[in-house]
């Protein structure tokens, strides 16, 4: 039998691949080694052992040199998986979309707080982006239905996919929209994490962000707030009795957002921190109840 070249196991890939991401600065380089070499492979990355001497067939060996060779220009590893798993399920993340981040989940949490299993709410998730925020709600809430608004098409079918591919679809609805604009009806919850860094910091963020990621989904204007200065001032109108709305923002703004949401006649109820300490989420509702 042909020697097997040692250069093909899991193990020698792995530290090739984790040698040249660190070489680049690329952070947390072992881990991604791992997830693409995973992928490259069709298995679970946790199935790959460091030491491994299981051998790699040249076509996925070639493919796994080809996603490190991305990955180390900055691509975000779930461009190059296509996935990103968030509040416990799979997302189909492409370029159109924000990639869902775990600081987002503490978001969800404030929102299932308001909203009871045993009825059937109604949400509006406005710039749903993968629809990571509506869907997670209605795969944790089975009789609450929702509708997904974003400004992009590209988004938009993304998100219609990721319905169906966690068979949701039946309780989803997406349409092409500019916040609240046009929107008519109630609904117990209206959930947003609209882009909301300033302008001028886009060149201080991490490559993966700053060169792969949608502008449309990063940039919130000058100072970051002008989503919510368009949303705050119609919310009132859309949200049902007890409704409650639910907005992510950026390191800093939670003052900021609940001054503008108040001089739109709402009030917060509280805020939530992320996992990193920060403080991610506001829950808001009408100063007078309609
Ligand atoms: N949390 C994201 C980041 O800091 C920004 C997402 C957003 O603007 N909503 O990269």
């Amino acid at each position: 039998m042909p020697k097997t070249p040692e250069t093909s196991t899991v193990s020698a890939l792995l530290d090739l691949a984790t040698r040249r991401l660190r070489g680049a600065g690329v952070p947390s380089a072992r881990l991604d080694a791992r997830v693409l070499l995973g992928h490259a492979m069709r298995v679970n990355p946790a199935s790959l052992l460091p030491g491994s001497t299981r051998v790699v067939e040249a076509s996925q060996a070639a493919e796994y040199a080809g996603l490190i060779d991305r990955r180390l220009l900055r691509t975000p590893v779930s461009h190059l998986t296509g996935s990103r798993e968030f509040y416990g399920r799979p997302f189909h993340v492409t370029p159109d979309v924000l990639d869902p981040r775990a600081d987002s989940e503490c978001v969800v949490e404030m929102a299932l707080a308001c909203l009871p299993a045993d009825r059937a709410s109604r949400i509006l998730d406005l710039g749903t982006g993968t629809g990571c925020l509506l869907l997670t709600l209605l795969a944790e809430r089975v009789l609450a239905s929702g509708t997904g608004i974003d400004v992009s098409d590209a988004a938009l079918a993304v998100a219609r996919g990721n319905a169906t591919a966690l068979g949701l679809a039946d309780r989803a609805a997406f349409q092409v929209g500019n916040w609240l604009d046009g929107i008519t009806g109630q609904f117990d919850l209206v959930i947003s994490n609209p882009p909301y860094i300033p302008a001028a910091e886009i060149p201080l963020l991490q490559p993966e962000v700053r060169d792969h990621e949608p502008r449309l989904a990063l940039v919130g204007g000058d100072d970051g707030l002008d989503p919510y200065r368009h949303i705050c001032p119609e919310l009132g109108a859309r949200l049902a009795p007890d409704g409650v709305a639910v907005f992510e923002f950026g390191m800093g703004q939670a003052r900021q957002v609940a001054a503008i949401a108040q001089a739109s006649g709402l009030v917060s109820v509280q805020t939530v921190r992320d996992l990193g300490g920060i403080e991610r989420g506001i829950t808001l509702k009408s100063a007078v109840p309609a």
